[in-house]
């Protein structure tokens, strides 16, 4: 066995002291202690003046989409083999910059289920992936071109069905129109509640947990209603503007559904409609942390030029920077509260024994300097060094 000894910590929900990081020869956490004496079994490392944490975990990504600003024709363009090759380089780039684990929630065909078994037989080769394949969407709806329409209950029953016998994840259903498909509007719902509560039923019968994309509060309510597993996006926009609805906000609360917030953005321009609500985006997401809302700290990668797989990073310096969240908390939101969210707490997100050895080495404190984020000095994938050429 060895051990990495680091003059700090973050355990994936708070900083903690100096400590040693003991991993097992399956590439697992053994044990998390003060500093100590191994005995001759361990190989001791002292990594000296550094933070270690837990993976990241980016709960919602695009790996096989491009950034380019036009989604759908990158998906008219392109076949299947292009897309993979495009989602590995993605996936790659995720896992350099401390990202581990990986839920694409809307990939075309079993392009993202291909990508995930590929990684699953050499797990230092990319981040750990949950996929959802194509997400159901209603006929010419959000996303269309990812293959996932469905026009009645039949069909979406039907999809959900065949996405389970093909190995998915999770299923993701578009509750909402979204941003970066022609003609859909996002604050407008897509399937009503009784479709979305089929949804619901038909997955987790099958045991897999559904995500739903919401902007506008009323796919919103509907997928709160049904029963979903994670709220996406949640913004609450509305035709003009952001929506303020604290009774929803509320219940949300509540109901303690985790909400997951797709931020973090390139320095440049924004997708428009983000662009033109930031400052209402941010005063709602503030109001939704404030009022206990179960917020993950995600990026939806992949959407556009601002967005490229290792925005995550940067998705936690706004959110100290522009909404105030410490450090520690916005941590926490792509690590342990993350993993919760995607019902695998028992395996990744957290510095603790039992989970995958999973790790992101960074300089010095990071509670004093959360930049050196952007620099990882050791990525560890199932206990193996990734950053080594
Ligand atoms: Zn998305």
């Amino acid at each position: 066995m060895r051990a990495l000894r680091a003059s700090q910590a973050f355990d994936g929900e708070r900083f903690i002291g100096p400590v040693d990081v003991v991993l097992d020869h399956e590439g697992r956490i053994a044990e998390v202690s003060p500093w100590r004496e191994h005995g001759s079994a361990v190989d001791l490392e002292d990594l000296g003046d550094v933070t270690i944490l837990p993976g990241l975990v980016d709960a919602h990504q695009h790996l096989s989409w491009d950034c380019s600003p036009d989604p759908l024709g990158w998906h008219a363009s392109n076949d299947d083999a292009t897309l993979l090759d495009t989602a590995r380089a993605n996936a790659r780039r995720a896992l350099t910059a401390g990202i581990t684990t990986v839920r694409d929630l809307g990939s075309r065909g079993s392009v993202a289920l291909g990508l995930r078994d590929g990684i699953a037989t050499d797990p230092s080769s990319g981040p750990r992936i949950l996929a959802s394949g194509p997400a159901l969407t209603t006929p010419g709806g959000h996303c269309h071109f990812l293959g996932g329409e469905c026009a009645d209950r039949d069909e979406l029953l039907a999809a959900v069905t065949r996405l389970a016998e093909a190995g998915v994840d999770v299923i993701k259903v578009m509750a909402t129109g979204g941003n970066v498909t022609p003609g859909s509007l996002p604050h407008e719902a897509q399937f009503g509640p009784a479709d979305l509560r089929a949804v619901v039923d038909a997955a987790h019968a099958r045991g897999l947990p559904v995500a739903a994309h919401a902007h506008g509060t009323g796919g919103v309510v509907n997928a709160l209603d049904a029963g979903v597993d994670t709220i996406e996006h949640c913004t609450f926009m509305t035709a003009e503007g952001v929506a303020q609805d604290q009774a929803l906000i509320d219940r949300l609360a509540a109901y303690g559904t985790p909400v997951v917030l797709t931020a973090g953005s390139l320095p440049g321009p924004m997708l428009p409609a983000l662009a033109a609500r930031l400052p209402a985006l941010l005063a709602h997401i503030r109001v939704m942390l404030d009022a206990g809302v179960r917020c993950v700290l995600a990026t939806d990668a992949g959407i556009g030029p601002p967005k490229p797989h290792d925005v995550l990073v940067l998705a936690v310096l706004q959110a100290y920077e522009m909404v105030g969240v410490p450090v520690e908390q916005a941590l926490a939101m792509c690590t342990s509260r993350a993993a919760d969210a995607l019902e695998i707490g028992d395996e990744a997100g957290r510095l603790a024994a039992g989970r995958a050895a999973d790790l992101l080495v960074v300089a010095g404190r990071l509670d004093l300097d959360a930049r050196a984020l952007g620099t990882p000095l050791r990525v560890l994938r199932r206990g193996v060094d990734v950053l080594e050429a």
